[in-house]
């Protein structure tokens, strides 16, 4: 019994001793502030660090508390995240900012259940707020956290979150009642910072002793590596430009990039070359007929579980279009940069930026 203490203790101590000493220093650690802190994490989800940084920044300076995000317009706040991809996130801080400026005086909740309740605050969040914030005793299962505790348990699976339940079983002994904050982001920064997913540094980890995974020498190979297989989609889209202003479209309010700004266009099917394509999505969407001048450009773009190609052609419409299907409208370029758009057509907006500058307009 008091093995199994000393050796609890001496996990807590030397995790603990390894965070003061080597954590960064990051925007969102500065702060005891639960909204920074929340908005941090979500950001934080699918995203690395480097990429959070200047959004995060700049998120807090446009929307420093809840209630300034609350009364916020949808649209700003897409255009804030736009890049980071999985829009619906931005979505959900929108909801909960509005319910909690409704229902709890703009303030976050400090009740597992209640906060739990909110759109966006899964396991994860809920815990990481009110153990980062509040200290309240709730440990955190992040990708970071999951390979560090497979190592220690020497669990050989592919890293799941149905995984989580036997690792909390394992961790529940050595997770504190006081600064499970510090803890909890001891662990994470551990995962990020040593015990990473390839080449793991276990000669500067202040773990070993405890890792199964390290005495077997299977640390390598631990968690599983996934197989990963990515679909291939072309996009093409017509950049139609009358009087100086583009024809941009709003995505629908439901579904992958909902509420986002796009060109008009569409998937490629088979069968079909990218302009034949082209002038069918823009019959179907906007019951037009085009030719098609040129080809711009070509952007590609990573999404989790597919490679977009976005192939952008100069098009003219030959008839007067009909918008029945699709909320539009006509915009300056200078316009368009402060809409919300997908990252692959973000990548056409700066390239038609950097056409005009090339040909020394000045919009
Ligand atoms: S000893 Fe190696 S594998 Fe084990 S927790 Fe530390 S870095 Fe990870």
């Amino acid at each position: 019994m008091e093995n199994a203490e000393n050796r609890t203790r001496a996990l807590r101590r030397k995790l603990r001793l390894w965070y003061q000493k080597n954590h960064r220093e990051l925007p969102w650690r500065q702060t005891k502030d639960a909204y920074k802190i929340w908005v941090s994490e979500v950001m934080l989800q699918q995203t690395t660090v480097q990429a959070v940084i200047p959004y995060y920044k700049n998120w807090v300076r446009l929307f420093p508390d809840v209630k300034t995000l609350s009364c916020a317009p949808l649209q700003k706040i897409l255009k804030a995240w736009q890049g980071l991809g999985y829009y619906q996130r931005a979505k959900n801080l929108h909801k909960s900012a509005q319910i909690m400026a409704d229902k709890f005086a703009g303030q976050i909740p400090q009740d597992y259940n209640k906060l739990i309740r909110l759109p966006g605050f899964g396991t994860y969040i809920t815990a990481a707020v009110l153990s980062v914030a509040f200290d309240k005793p709730y440990p955190v299962i992040d990708a970071n956290v999951r390979r560090v505790l497979m190592r220690l348990t020497r669990m050989r699976r592919e890293a799941s979150p149905k995984n989580d339940k036997t690792l909390l079983e394992f961790l529940k002994p050595y997770f504190p009642q006081k600064k499970t904050g510090l803890f909890n982001q001891a662990m994470m920064e551990l995962g990020a910072l040593v015990c990473k997913v390839k080449n793991p540094l276990c000669l500067i980890c202040p773990l070993p002793e405890f890792c199964e995974a390290f005495k077997a020498g299977k640390q390598e190979i631990i968690p599983t590596p996934k197989k990963r297989t990515y679909q291939k989609i072309e996009v093409v889209v017509g950049i139609i430009q009358e009087n100086g202003k583009y024809l941009v479209q709003k995505r629908p309010s439901k579904g992958l990039l909902a509420d986002l700004w796009e060109f008009p266009g569409g998937k490629r099917k088979a069968e079909e070359t990218l302009e034949e394509a082209l002038r069918r999505e823009i019959r179907e969407e906007l019951a037009a007929d085009i030719a098609t001048e040129k080809l711009l450009t070509q952007v590609r773009h990573s999404y989790t579980q597919f490679r977009v190609t976005l192939s952008a052609y100069e098009c003219r419409l030959k008839n007067k279009p009909r918008y029945k299907k699709v909320q539009h409208k006509w915009v300056t370029l200078k316009a368009l940069r402060h809409l919300p758009f997908p990252s692959g057509s973000a990548k056409i907006v700066h390239f038609l930026e950097e056409r005009d500058k090339s040909e020394g307009k000045n919009k």
